[in-house]
């Protein structure tokens, strides 16, 4: 789903999710500690995904990112420990191991979504990721857990089937025909003239297709198995899952 202003610029994740190594340059610094780079591959956070946290690197010298957001429209880290500045030359690495599970929630949270939306005809109204955990908020008459783990069960098979996910890039004009690919209820696609589309499965009839500036695994398999944790009723049609990630 979408984050937001993540298809102002391109960034190196937007095209390359497994990039977890780079080099840049600074090319701003405001308060000391907050770092602009000519390219990054650190994910700002949204569409329920959490920012990525890493290190720059300027020859010997840590500089922790404690944190990375978009303000303006630029990529901003913020580091633990000022000095660098404008020039610098840095190596930035990001926390693959975190990433990486963020990036299986993610794929994960498509794939669940689309079961729901599918099979059980349920609107998602949100959802956010963690480590190995996912959360999702949708509308629903009917509250039963059992039809909630035949979905889980249903999800977990089409992971198992290792379908790949691809990035594609659609102009708006041709994105806004479709409203299919918009499935967050009430989100709005960003004002951007090429919409970033994330297909899950064959093209030709995929599991899950939408626009979407997040990051996510080649394959399904690489998410695991999803283990359905907690419902709960948040409001006459309003639920909430849990679901963990396996591994
Ligand atoms: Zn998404």
């Amino acid at each position: 789903m979408f984050g937001e202003g993540c298809f102002v610029v391109r960034a190196l994740y937007m095209d390359d999710s497994y990039c977890g190594e780079f080099d840049a340059v600074v090319v701003g610094v405001a308060d000391g500690k907050y770092v602009v780079l000519d390219r990054t591959a650190f994910y700002p956070g949204g569409g329920g995904q959490p920012h990525d946290t890493g290190v720059l690197v300027r020859g010997g010298e840590e500089f922790p990112v404690v944190s990375v957001g978009k303000f303006s429209g630029e990529i901003t880290h913020e580091v633990g420990v000022p000095g660098l500045k404008e020039g610098d030359v840095v190596r930035g690495v990001v926390d693959w191991d975190r990433r990486y599970k963020l990036m299986r929630a993610h794929t994960a949270s498509h794939v669940v979504s689309a079961v729901f939306h599918d099979d059980l005809g349920c609107r998602i109204t949100g959802n956010q990721l963690s480590e190995g955990r996912i959360r999702i908020d949708f509308d629903l008459v009917e509250f039963d857990r059992g039809l909630l783990q035949r979905a889980i069960d249903k999800a977990n098979a089409f992971l198992s089937e290792g379908l790949a996910v691809s990035v594609s890039y659609l102009p708006r004009e041709e994105a806004l025909q479709d409203p299919s690919l918009v499935k967050l209820a009430g989100a709005l696609p960003p004002v951007v003239d090429e919409l970033r589309i994330v297909t899950i499965g064959p093209l030709g009839g995929p599991v899950d297709r939408q626009a979407d500036g997040g990051t996510h695994v080649r394959n399904t398999v690489e998410v695991g198995r999803l283990e359905l944790f907690k419902a709960e009723n948040k409001g006459k049609h309003n639920r909430r899952v849990y679901v963990l990630l396996s591994g």
